[in-house]
């Protein structure tokens, strides 16, 4: 009987774990029971300082220290009254991963008796080794310690594992000389920002609105493979991606798996981390397959970007840890195999006031849609005026392999407006002359722009190619990788808007001070916008050639690796843009560009080394073994008198084994020599290029050899999982 080569294959049924029962019924039962909510706040807190708190939350500010101290005492009562013994700050270096460092409640009194105790300033402020988090070259000048600082605008929640519970309270991450070190403290600046830009421009049209946040709502994609075939193939442990692997047969070319039903393994550790993201407060409301076998999709419901932001780092590392529990390996890797689709993580990013209001809806009277047209038409601004921004924010070594291929977004940088919207901007373009409308003119813009909302409820009109697309109410980046902190981008995206409504303002001002009425200067502002940003709006379809040459000939970049996406935020104009609103220095912006060059340079260089020892150690050894049992058939039927037109097949296999093993042998060993040479590279940026630029090209060539020895040694033999086998979940 043939012997499966894999464990993963022996799984039966019985030994699958069934999804934990959820502790009710009804989701909203246990809905944020793990996190120490405003409402749970109000009743450990005595009502002065709940009102300070809450205030201070509200507004941005900070609280001090007394109200901290009862805050602290009043988080630990509650986390301690739900098993927790410990505490950590937790927080987003630019490792990309979260981290934390915990500590327990447990002290001894003066007395020396044992007691819990958190105090305000533990609750504020930790101390973890900034100089073992990537820092960009600030810890050589700088002092190299950092703190954490408590961020009250997200709430302090509990980690359940098997060891224990733990109160994680969410926080920024700075180094002792201020420089930020983390991917929350710039979006909190740029929010800071965008509040104070975006409030005046409501108030040309609604005197309430006295403050305005972004919110965000997260599609994560992933995939989903079986922990023994992971393990057994250490590319994907190491890399998060398969370095080799022919495609299967049948892969997505039926597209039979897209909203297909889900395998009742994975729907159990759905519901399995479904349930512990709802304790956590993470309002999870869809999950469904994607297009690849294997891949599926869940998306929250849209929060406030803050907290929308931490709600997916947290998903992320719940759906890993929760995964293990049903033998499953999460990836999140943006291309864990070639040929089959990547993943992304589509960022749907509006504005909200306190009102109430989405600005990104339209209304249904000509002055709420003006509004509308206002926040909408600027950030189309925004994009086209730092286009060059978003794209860096998204680059890294494995979003490379989505960008540039012909699926996912393209790297270059367009925006869809949908039909009808594109008409509505193209008659004010027509219609409202450089300086006083007449009356005509003015009637005739407005009741076209009145007429907005009930074109928008045409839903059927969604391009799905293009990487910033508007949706009815929501802009939505799907550029975002799917392993990707959505800070990067979503601080850039909020501070460049942020920058637009105050230049926007700006020029309205001016406008009126000359006289102009408040509608017509606005209205001539948006023109002159709408005239300057034709050349990003695209309607078409992002992933053919047609709009690469298109795109081209418009002028828009089309970068498609990270080191050069990088050079972008280090440009003069991004510098002034960062510095102007205060949210890097120059210093802490060269820092930040050269972690994520040293970043991408390790990917590529242990990519490259495990591909190196995977051919080398593993798949030359099998090769030859296979070979020598063809050599030794071959001799076996000469001795019995046979004439090679009786063994030609096995001739011409071992010919070919040869060829390719002496090609991957000879690539490995130059690609090394070019490690070597780009290891003695000084410079963070001459290394990232060298490696992209000469070290990256021969994954190619090595991984077509190997894929074609996959395809002629023995089945049996063949010493790591194969596409057919990973993509498959029993
Ligand atoms: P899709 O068709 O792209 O899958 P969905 O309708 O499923 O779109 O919505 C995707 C995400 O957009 C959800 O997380 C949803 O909550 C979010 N979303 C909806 N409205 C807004 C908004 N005003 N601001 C931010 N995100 C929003
Ligand atoms: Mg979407």
């Amino acid at each position: 009987m043939p012997t499966l080569r894999f464990r993963a294959l022996d799984i039966s049924a019985s030994q699958v774990p069934q999804a934990v029962t959820a502790p009710s019924a009804k989701i909203s039962d246990y809905f944020g029971q793990n996190v120490f909510t405003i409402d749970t706040m109000q009743k450990f807190l005595s009502k002065e300082v709940f009102k300070e708190v809450r205030a201070a939350i509200e507004s941005g500010q900070q609280i001090n220290r007394k109200v901290a101290e009862q805050v602290a005492t009043a988080m630990m009562a509650w986390a301690v009254s739900k098993g927790a013994t410990h505490y950590t700050h937790w927080f987003q270096p630019l490792t990309g991963a979260t981290a934390e460092k915990h500590d327990s409640f447990f002290e001894l009194s003066n007395e020396g008796k044992p007691i819990e105790n958190f105090s305000g300033s533990a609750l504020a402020q930790q101390e973890p080794d900034a100089s073992s988090f990537p820092s960009g070259g600030i810890r050589n000048t700088f002092e190299a310690r950092g703190y954490t600082a408590w961020d009250p605008s997200s709430p302090a929640f509990i980690m359940e594992s098997r060891s224990g519970k733990t109160l994680c309270i969410p926080t920024i991450f700075v180094s002792y000389t201020g420089e930020t070190l983390d991917y929350k403290a710039p979006l909190l600046k740029a929010l800071h920002v965008l509040d104070e830009a975006a409030v005046p421009v409501c108030q040309y049209f609604d005197k309430n609105v006295t403050k305005v946040f972004a919110t965000l709502g997260i599609e994560q994609e992933y995939f989903l493979v079986d922990t023994s075939i992971y393990f057994a193939r250490p590319d994907l442990e190491m890399t998060g991606r398969t370095l080799f692997g022919h495609s299967p047969a049948k892969g997505q070319q039926l597209e039979d798996h897209y909203f297909g039903s889900i395998p009742g393994r994975v729907a159990s550790f759905m519901t399995d981390f479904e349930i512990e993201a709802h304790k956590l407060g993470i309002p999870l409301k869809t999950r469904h397959n994607e297009v690849a076998p294997s891949q599926f999709e869940c998306a929250p419901v849209f929060e406030e970007i803050n907290l929308a932001v931490d709600h997916n780092q947290l998903l992320m590392d719940l759906m890993d840890k929760v995964a293990r529990r049903h033998h499953f390996k999460v990836l999140l890797h943006e291309k864990p195999y070639s040929g089959i689709n990547g993943s992304g993580k589509h960022n749907n990013w509006s504005l909200c006031t306190n009102t109430g209001k989405n600005l990104l809806t339209p209304g249904n009277t000509p002055k709420t849609n003006l509004m509308f047209l206002t926040f909408f038409i600027n950030t189309i601004k925004a994009v086209h005026e730092h286009d060059d921004l978003l794209r860096a924010s998204i680059a890294s070594a494995s979003n490379d392999h989505r960008l540039g291929a012909n699926e996912a977004p393209p790297a270059i940088m367009s925006i869809f407006l949908g039909q009808q919207l594109s008409a509505v901007l193209d008659d004010i373009e027509k219609k409202v002359g450089k300086g006083k409308l007449s009356p005509e003119e003015k009637t005739d813009v407005k009741i076209n722009i009145g007429r907005i909302p009930e074109i928008l409820l045409d839903n059927t009109d969604r391009n799905r190619t293009s990487p910033f697309a508007f949706t009815g109410n929501k802009f939505e980046f799907r550029a975002v990788g799917s392993s990707a902190n959505c800070s990067a981008a979503m601080s850039v995206l909020n501070l460049i808007v942020a920058n637009q409504l105050k230049e926007f303002a700006r020029e309205v001002d001016s406008l009126m001070d000359k006289g102009q009425k408040k509608d017509d200067a606005i209205l001539n502002v948006l023109r002159r916008y709408i005239v300057e940003t034709k050349n990003i709006r695209f309607e078409g379809n992002g992933y053919s050639d047609e709009w690469v040459k298109e795109a081209k000939k418009r002028g828009l970049k089309n970068i498609t690796n990270t080191p050069e996406a990088l050079d972008l935020m280090v440009t003069k104009k991004a510098k002034k843009l960062y510095t102007d609103n205060n949210i890097f220095s120059e210093r802490e912006l060269e820092a930040r560009h050269e972690i994520l060059l040293e970043t991408y340079t390790k990917k590529i260089q242990i990519e490259s080394r495990v591909m190196g020892d995977l051919a080398i150690n593993h798949i030359i050894p099998t090769a030859i073994k296979y070979q020598k049992i063809l050599v030794e058939n071959v001799e076996g039927m000469k001795d019995i008198g046979l004439k090679p037109e009786h063994y030609s097949a096995q001739l011409e296999i071992i010919k070919e084994i040869s060829e390719h093993m002496n090609i991957i042998k000879k690539n490995v060993d130059d690609m090394t020599e070019e490690r070597r040479k780009a290891n003695k590279l000084e410079y963070a940026r001459d290394k990232a290029i060298a490696y992209c630029q000469k070290v990256k090209p021969y994954f190619e060539i090595i991984r077509y050899h190997i894929d074609k020895l996959e395809l002629i040694v023995d089945d049996e033999m063949w010493p790591l999982p194969k596409y057919r086998e990973m993509l498959s979940i029993k």
